[in-house]
């Protein structure tokens, strides 16, 4: 033992602060419900009270977390709360939590099998038994043609699918040349924005990205998708690549994949497939046929970090041709080179996405699937559906308000009948009394509510608040 002085904290201390941590967080879920859903703060409320200046000398835990208390926590949004209704979850369990404690407490750096085999192969198995729980074709497997990587998003997983798509269409000449600004991409309108994040990141250039338009469902309507292919073809462009969608993030519309995945074949266009929220009802069999047609699909992607109670960032991202995506994304320099590596035996992670480095992530999802079971995660997601279906019939049979798109699953947009305007002071009202929180859209001019039942500890009781709410706020708004 050196007596050298240090500033670390010793291991006593980590083992009394880090059992407070734990009750901090099981009081904190226990207590919930107290807080406002949607925090009250205003612009530049929370950095007010924060110094200009960082500490010089040590702060106690108990200090930080004295902070923690009165500064922090009114500027949280409880996305944890159960009466959180609002965007698309982020939810998380216990032990996802312990699985990402886990996680930091090793500090593995995983960006190639030697800098951790457990890793990299507790990685590929968890996505293997994920590819089952979902029914996925064997060409997703890593024992097939294709595989399976964890991502931080789907944003960043529809980026990987976009650049191994223009690699692919260009023979890998555009990673050496840059791109000639021929290559269309094709989307719905109502395709997350990430996928035209992607195109300008990708290089292909706004320009060539094409909205296709919507049918009364909000799916993309393919006649319109065949249309402006052809239509590029004749003017000496080159289509690429399609992003389906299941479960779009404003209505849970869902593209027909099946339809989209034959046009894909016929102009050999790549097929990304987005369920973000809704890939994860995909592990109930009743609910698996949103995914028919995956089997035409050349990537699919869904974040248990949605709908899967893990923790925040944790998108699964499939791939039917590995070797696409490392042809893509590879890069050996001479200090990452090692024996493992060149063997050509083992998978290195760091060649399946944009960034080298990489947590312990599949941590969190090994522990979610394996505490819970199948049968558990497919319980809480059928409970979900169960309750925003029972939500969408109350709304059909309200005579002040109308469904405003079809609730395929936890997601029921609604709204009353009195217009725009009133729609918009009902969510304002709700949202600033602190009970619960919800979001809006916009459909066809028209402003929606969102109601999104899926976080962890949403019950029936709490669904049933909400619609009480919602019922007792349209009086007091009305008088
Ligand atoms: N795609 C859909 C359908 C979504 O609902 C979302 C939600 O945010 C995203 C993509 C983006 O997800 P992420 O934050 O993981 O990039």
């Amino acid at each position: 033992m050196s007596n050298t002085k240090n500033f670390h904290m010793t291991s006593e201390e980590f083992r009394r602060q880090g059992k407070q941590m734990i009750d901090w967080i099981a009081d904190y879920y226990e207590t919930v419900e107290k807080y406002p859903v949607l925090s009250q703060m205003h612009p530049g409320e929370i950095s007010h009270q924060l110094p200009l200046d960082p500490p010089s000398e040590s702060e106690s835990m108990e200090q930080i977390m004295s902070d923690v208390n009165s500064i922090i926590m009114p500027g949280i949004t409880h996305w944890q709360s159960p009466s959180f209704f609002a965007y698309f979850p982020a939810n998380t369990s216990g032990p996802s939590i312990l699985g990402d404690l886990l996680s930091s407490g090793l500090g593995v750096q995983g960006m190639l099998w030697a800098t951790s085999p457990a890793c990299t192969e507790l990685e590929t198995r968890v996505l293997d038994w994920l590819a089952e729980m979902l029914q996925l074709p064997e060409k997703f497997k890593s024992t097939s043609t294709g595989g399976a990587v964890i991502q931080d998003t789907a944003s960043s997983a529809a980026l990987s699918a976009l650049l191994a798509a223009r690699e692919r269409k260009t023979n890998y000449q555009t990673n050496d040349s840059g791109c000639l600004g021929n290559l269309v991409a094709y989307i719905s309108e109502q395709t997350h924005s990430s996928v035209e994040k992607a195109v300008k990141i990708a290089g292909i250039g706004r320009n060539n990205l094409r909205l296709i338009g919507v049918d009364e469902k909000l799916a993309m309507r393919t006649d319109l998708l065949e249309k402006a292919i052809e239509q590029d073809l004749v003017n000496g462009l080159v289509p690429f690549f399609v992003c389906a969608t299941i479960g779009t993030t404003s209505t849970n519309a869902m593209d027909p994949l099946t339809e989209i995945g034959h046009i894909c074949q016929q102009y050999q266009l790549w097929l990304h497939i987005d369920a973000a929220m809704s890939g994860t009802a995909a592990i109930c069999p009743e609910y698996r046929f949103i995914l028919n047609g995956v089997e035409l699909a050349d990537s699919f992607s869904f974040n248990p970090h949605k709908w899967m109670f893990t923790n925040f960032d944790c998108n699964c991202f499939f791939i039917a041709d590995r070797s696409s995506l490392i042809k893509t994304l590879s890069i050996l320099p001479e200090y990452l080179k090692n024996q493992a590596t060149e063997s050509g035996a083992v998978i290195d992670y760091r060649d399946w996405h944009i960034q080298l480095g990489r947590r312990f992530r599949s941590l969190k999802l090994w522990f979610v699937i394996r505490n819970y079971g199948v049968n558990g995660l497919r319980h809480h997601i059928r409970e979900h559906v169960r309750l925003a279906q029972e939500f969408a019939g109350w709304i059909r049979t309200s005579n002040d308000f109308e469904l405003v798109a079809p609730a395929p699953l936890n997601l029921v947009c609604f709204a009353h009948k009195k217009g725009n305007d009133f729609n918009r002071k009902l969510l304002e009202t709700i949202n600033r009394e602190g009970k619960m929180y919800f979001t809006h859209t916009i459909i066809k001019d028209q402003f929606v509510l969102r109601m999104c039942i899926a976080q962890t500890h949403t019950q029936a009781q709490h669904v049933l608040q909400a619609w009480e709410t919602i019922i007792k706020t349209v009086s007091e708004l009305t008088i």
